[in-house]
């Protein structure tokens, strides 16, 4: 199974493990079920969920061992395995002593590629710390824009098994990758890719920054058309640098000031493309205005110069760039308007779930209430604080970790009022929202950028936002 193209024939008999249940896991199984493989799923849980989906599973003669995903099933030849699990699992060092290769899911779907004996969509693909469904969405748009079949896939969306081996036929994909799922994939190359930025996240899993970084530059290997990094993040170039890529790949800077030669950028209001024209040294071609960008936040103007640097590089028209970034409407929870009361905005950027989220958000307003707090997954935010601190008008805290932030507003910004609520329940939200208002003076934006997960109190970041969303409209009740 060392080379690039796995012919039906090859899983014919092939004892294959798939770790994990889930997401990526059950139609893995059912895919290496339905190309001949003898499929083993192991997984840690054994609850009534697990049962059930082990018993779907089982009825199309998968294996499925429940409570167990510690032990190598014998005759193993394979284990394809959810990206989330741990690399230092016992399964695997039991797989690397036994010489058992292990596949993420997008290694899996990278090989199975061309299967059916269609010409494979290429990838174009997008990784970082933060802005990557916001990305890989904006690219989608853009494509879609020029007219071209495609979908945003990957760690959203359609999952890249089912773009890869479904009856929809795409000329072109964009693909959001996370740095779990480069970690398992070796092989994937893309047309073009992009590392938006690196800061310090998921750390834990993956044991150092070096390691979080080295996966991420994975995206770069074997690119033919262009590596695009951050000109501001120094160290999204040195990747680009370090990246063995096909000859006559070209890196693309992409930077919110004016662009040199390579580069896109912005000047006067504009975006504009220094990289794809005929002559790069004299000549910059308008793509769309900055006003084309929703919303047009510093750090989502740079996500759109990514997503129109990947699309140019495929050889996208400008009109449709523009005509793509128009047409895109962002997720929800991610700097989202919620209602202006009293004259103060309401903005929802749940999805802060890392400091380095927040940090783009809060510097997108002016002054600002801020709402933060939850699980700090071992972030400190002394940095964060400092960079804010003259635009904050007050701060509420809530959440298992707010002493983390109080302690840092303590020490950079003694002078903004604080108001801890010191309760990690779900109704803390309303209290927060009214504490805000509370704060807040009219021309203030109350911007709730947790810069923490949120699992402490809510099951997820969307709920997080839901609670914030529904307190600040019945303050709006209560006020109208
Ligand atoms: P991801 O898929 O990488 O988690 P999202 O597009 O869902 O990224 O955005 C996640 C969070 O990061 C949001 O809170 C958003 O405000 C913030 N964000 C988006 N783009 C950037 C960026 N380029 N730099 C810093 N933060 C960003």
């Amino acid at each position: 199974m060392g080379s690039q193209e796995v012919s039906n024939a090859d899983w014919q008999g092939k004892h294959v493990t798939v770790a994990g249940l889930g997401v990526s896991g059950i139609p893995a199984a059912r895919v290496l079920n339905g190309l001949g493989a003898v499929v083993t799923v192991v997984n840690d849980g054994d609850d009534e969920r697990s049962r059930a989906q082990a018993a779907e599973l089982e009825a199309q003669g998968i294996t499925v061992r429940l409570g167990d995903g510690a032990t190598l099933p014998e005759s193993t030849e394979l284990i394809v395995t959810t990206p989330g699990w741990k690399p230092d699992k016992p399964l695997f060092a039991a797989a690397a002593e036994s010489g058992v290769p292990v596949w993420g899911d997008v290694e899996l779907a990278w090989r199975l590629r061309g299967q059916d004996g269609r010409e494979p969509a290429p990838w174009l693909a997008v990784t970082g710390t933060n802005g990557k469904t916001t990305t890989v969405r904006m690219l989608a748009s853009i494509l879609e824009a020029a007219g071209l079949r495609t979908a945003a896939v990957g760690n959203i969306g359609v999952s890249l098994l089912d773009a890869v081996l479904g009856d929809e036929k795409y000329d072109v994909l964009a693909v959001e990758l996370s740095s779990y799922q480069l970690h398992w994939s070796p092989s994937p190359r893309a047309h073009s890719a992009a590392v938006l930025n690196l800061a310090p996240d998921h750390l834990d899993w993956h044991g150092s920054m070096a390691a979080y970084v080295a996966d991420k530059g994975r995206i770069y290997e074997g690119n033919t058309v262009a590596c695009v990094y951050n000109v501001a993040d120094g160290l999204t170039e040195e990747l680009v640098r370090q990246a063995d890529v096909e000859e006559g790949c070209r890196a693309i800077g992409f930077t919110l000031g004016a662009p040199g030669p390579s580069q896109l950028g912005v000047v006067d209001g504009i975006l504009v493309d220094r990289a794809f024209v005929t002559n790069r040294q004299k000549q910059a071609q308008e793509l769309a205005e900055v006003a084309d960008v929703n919303p047009p936040a510093p750090h989502n103007i740079a996500n759109a110069l990514a997503a129109a640097a990947l699309a140019r590089a495929f050889g996208v028209a400008p009109a449709a760039v523009r005509d793509g970034l128009r047409n895109f409407r962002p997720d929800p929870h991610r700097i989202e308007h919620v209602a202006d009361v009293a004259g103060v905005t309401y903005i929802d950027d749940s999805k802060a779930t890392n400091t380095h989220a927040a940090e783009a958000s809060l510097a997108s307003y002016d002054p600002i209430v801020w709402i933060a707090g939850g699980l700090a997954k071992g972030a400190t935010f002394d940095e964060l604080v400092t960079g804010c601190a003259g635009r904050l008008r007050g701060v509420v805290l809530m959440g298992a970790d707010r002493h983390l932030i109080r302690e840092a507003l303590a020490r950079h910004a003694p002078e903004v009022p604080v108001t801890d609520l010191d309760r990690t329940d779900t109704g803390a939200m309303s209290e927060a929202v009214r504490e805000a208002a509370r704060l807040a003076r009219p021309g203030d934006t109350v911007l709730m950028a947790p810069a923490c997960a949120s699992m402490d109190m809510f099951t997820n970041y969307n709920k997080r936002g839901e609670a914030f969303a529904d307190a600040v409209r019945a303050l709006a009740a209560e006020s109208a």
